[in-house]
């Protein structure tokens, strides 16, 4: 038995040694942030190993991400001194779930070597399917229904599960008959998708006794953390391994659960006690993070959401800073003062990696990239990439260098199908193939095959709309703002098309990405000193080692703590999130403040909160109200600074002028669609009149390097690869029109014959 003094017993509080200690039976651990559910359950996990109640390989323990599962190993070889060799059955639902798969994969239909696809790899699977299916993919975007299968897939439904009303979630009624097609073609593939990782393990489970009764004698202890965000299927998995044994730990804070989005029930919290009957109810609540301010400012702000537990938090913890609640004038202000505040944290001794921003939506976080830049700032991007990095940037820097600069090969490769514009890699290869034969950039290698007949009729199409768009857009160049030109292109290119038909969360994501870049443009006087700035900005390859301060998403920072928390971006629209504005539920009113919960209570010493009073869209400054969360934050925890460095006077008007916020911000809106509408028609208007320009665009394009090979003549016999052989019937620079001998007459490029004997 262990003694009081056990290394992992030491300095836990009452409440804390129940749950490690009360190891048989349900426990239920219930409790707010900061007040040490993770250090009670690894001390748990630490006391199950070193009392012998079970060997490691015996304990099934679930974290929420692999970050935490990394964590919670280390902790606990620390507090066993070392002692432990290895955790096979530590980790997230996902890589649990997939180990036990690969055990059993032929009960669901695959080898124990299946593979399991990213994200790219399902998209592409599913719109096959969709194509296939005689489905319009325009219409009946594969991301779409990616987003379908995993809520089916969350919820522990198969193809079996879906009835008629749940298939009309796709294609019109079609959802099941694709869900089973697509699950046919996993097999065939010997695949998994990652929802599959569970629902395979749950539905194996439920099919063998044998193999259900093997896992409940495995495991004798499970332990599961962050437990708010399981979803149906998850939890099912649980309690089917749990049920005889019923030696079952889970912790959560329903004040936490934010990934309802993802399927996340934070009913199942709730209803623990009812399926584990005579469950051990542990309350902490004593929280050791945070100091009273912050603790206050956080429990007056959840206090607002209706339908919670409820739960007493306090702190030992002395006084300290209230939370302070800075509003600045605008966005690169925003980001200047927190410089500001980390140099000055710097200059008292204090470590850059105290120090941690948390941003609602990725798109914030470029303003601080480029000021940290600026001045030197050592920082990471934690669970996401850097601004300029992210895909859809890239894409639309590409559009952006080959407007500017024609000869960019890189640039037109990337975004020569993208969106997908029916030219794929035969074209391509054909395209690279006559530029390298001429040499010349493939734009205008690309211009010269519109009239021959190496590419499919339709590629033709295709790839003469985009030469004639990239020309029109050169034109545009010189003459509107490029930030209006980066939107035209986006626009006239499909690309913001292709996102919007997406509808996904993450599709919405990246059009806030965009809306980012053209703000960020307008700060630059020309497209080529924006382009500049950019690939300074790329090749800025910021210390990998060392102390530096984190950039994330509130997601991302769950069970993370740091002394010194900046939470910026407090503005309507921002956060809560206009996403959550637009729904108007109270459900998604009440997930962003469960957010902004998790947010502040992630600080240990400082926590600064930040909003501006404006914010630059398309080139006009909008004027943004800070959240309501600032003004559900009990006054007597916050210190709030309304000073400015610049502006001030007409930053008071404004505030004055305010009478109803939500009004104000739909005149900011419709005012920012008007803008938009009206560059858009002008740049339309100019493009309307001046066909003869792109023409001549053209024209210029293709006389370019069309010199034409002395070694042919007419009436030689040569070697098409496509055609075949045929006969030189006429010349015309570098354009031959061939008979072919099994072909029949075609203009083909002379790059693309060979002389034949
Ligand atoms: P969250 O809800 O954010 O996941 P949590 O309840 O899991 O928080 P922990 O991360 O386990 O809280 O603990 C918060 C902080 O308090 C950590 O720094 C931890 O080391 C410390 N802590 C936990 N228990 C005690 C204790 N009994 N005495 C002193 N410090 C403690
Ligand atoms: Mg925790």
């Amino acid at each position: 038995e262990p003694t009081a003094d056990a290394p992992y017993l030491r300095g836990l509080n009452a409440p804390q040694r129940e749950a490690v200690l009360t190891t048989e039976g349900p426990v239920l651990m219930l409790a707010g942030a900061g007040t040490g559910k993770t250090a009670a359950l690894t001390a748990r996990l630490a006391h199950i190993i070193a009392t012998r109640k079970a060997w490691p390989s015996q304990i099934l323990a679930v974290t929420f991400t692999n970050k935490a599962a990394r964590e919670m190993k280390e902790r606990v070889s620390a507090i066993s001194g070392g002692a432990i060799e290895g955790m096979p059955w530590l980790g997230t639902f996902h890589s649990v779930a997939a180990k036990m798969l690969r055990a059993h994969a032929e009960l669901a239909g695959l080898q124990s070597n299946f593979t399991i696809l990213d994200t790219d790899d399902q998209l592409r699977l599913l719109k096959q399917l969709i194509v296939a299916s005689n489905l319009d993919e325009k219409r009946w975007p594969a991301r779409q229904f990616a987003g379908v299968i995993d809520r089916w897939k969350n919820r522990g439904w198969t193809p079996a599960h879906i009835d008629a009303a749940e298939s009309e979630a796709f294609a019109n009624g079609r959802g099941q008959e694709l869900y089973a097609a697509y699950q046919d073609r996993l097999r065939a593939l010997n695949a998994c998708d990652f929802g599959d990782l569970l629902l395979h393990m749950l539905t194996i489970l439920k099919a063998h006794p044998d193999v259900l009764e093997s896992y409940r004698e495995r495991f004798r202890y499970i332990l599961v953390d962050e437990y708010q965000d399981t979803n149906a299927s998850q939890y099912e998995w649980l309690r089917l391994l749990a049920e005889p044994r019923q030696n079952i730990c889970v912790v959560g804070d329903d004040d936490q659960s934010i990934y309802s989005w993802r399927g996340a029930e934070v009913a199942n919290i709730l209803r623990f006690e009812k399926d584990f009957p005579g469950a051990a109810v542990i309350r902490l609540e004593q929280n050791y993070r945070s100091t009273p301010h912050i603790l206050g400012a956080a429990t007056g702000l959840i206090a607002n959401n209706a339908g919670r537990l409820g739960k007493t938090l306090w702190t030992e913890r002395n006084e300290g800073d209230r939370v302070r609640v800075i509003g600045v004038w605008d966005g690169p202000e925003e980001a200047r003062r927190v410089g500001e505040e980390i140099e000055a944290h710097q200059a008292r001794g204090g470590s850059l990696d105290d120090c941690a921003i948390l941003v609602r939506a990725q798109f914030q976080t470029r303003e601080f990239e480029e000021r940290f830049i600026a001045i030197g700032l050592a920082y990471q991007i934690v669970g996401g990439f850097r601004f300029y990095e992210r895909a859809e940037i890239r894409d639309a820097l590409a559009y952006l260098r080959l407007v500017a600069q024609p000869a960019d090969d890189l640039a037109f490769e990337r975004i020569i199908n993208t969106p997908k514009r029916g030219l794929g890699d035969k074209a391509v290869a054909n395209i690279h193939k006559f530029a390298r034969a001429t040499d010349q950039p493939l734009l205008l290698a690309a211009a010269q095959m519109l009239d021959s007949d190496e590419l499919t009729p339709q590629a033709r199409r295709s790839l003469g709309r985009f030469v004639a768009d990239v020309a029109r857009w050169r034109t545009m160049a010189g003459e509107i703002p490029h930030p209006e030109l980066a939107r035209i292109l986006l626009d006239e290119s499909g690309y913001t098309a292709a996102l919007q038909n997406e509808r996904s969360a993450e599709a919405t994501g990246r059009l806030e990405n965009l809306t980012e870049l053209t703000r960020a443009m307008e700060e630059y006087e020309t497209l080529g000193a924006f382009l500049e700035h950019v690939s300074l900005v790329m090749d800025n390859d910021q210390a990998k080692q060392g102390e530096k301060v984190t950039i994330m998403t509130i997601h991302a920072a769950k069970g993370l703590e740091f002394p010194n928390v900046f939470l910026a971006g407090w503005e309507e629209g921002v956060f809560p999130s206009q996403r959550a504005l637009d729904e108007g539920g109270l459900a998604s009113l009440e997930e962003e403040r469960r957010l902004a919960y998790v947010a502040l209570t992630r600080a240990r010493a400082k926590a600064i909160i930040i909003h501006a009073a404006n914010r630059r869209i398309y080139g006009q400054w909008t004027s943004s109200i800070p959240s309501r969360f600032v003004s559900e934050l009990p006054k007597e925890h916050i210190d709030e600074e309304t000073t400015m460095s610049g502006g001030e006077s007409m930053w008071r008007a404004q505030w004055s002028e305010r009478g109803d916020p939500f009004a104000h911000l739909a005149a900011a809106q419709s005012d920012r669609a008007s803008t938009r509408g009206a560059g858009w028609q002008r740049a339309q208007g100019r493009f309307n009149a001046q066909p003869q320009r792109i023409i001549e665009a053209r024209a210029s394009a293709v006389s370019l390097g069309n010199k034409g090979r002395d070694d042919l003549s007419v009436g030689q016999r040569v070697f098409h690869g496509k055609f075949g052989y045929g006969t030189i019937a006429e010349i015309e620079g570098n354009k031959l029109e061939i008979e072919f001998e099994k072909a029949g007459r075609k203009r083909v490029l002379d790059s693309f014959v060979s002389t034949s004997n």
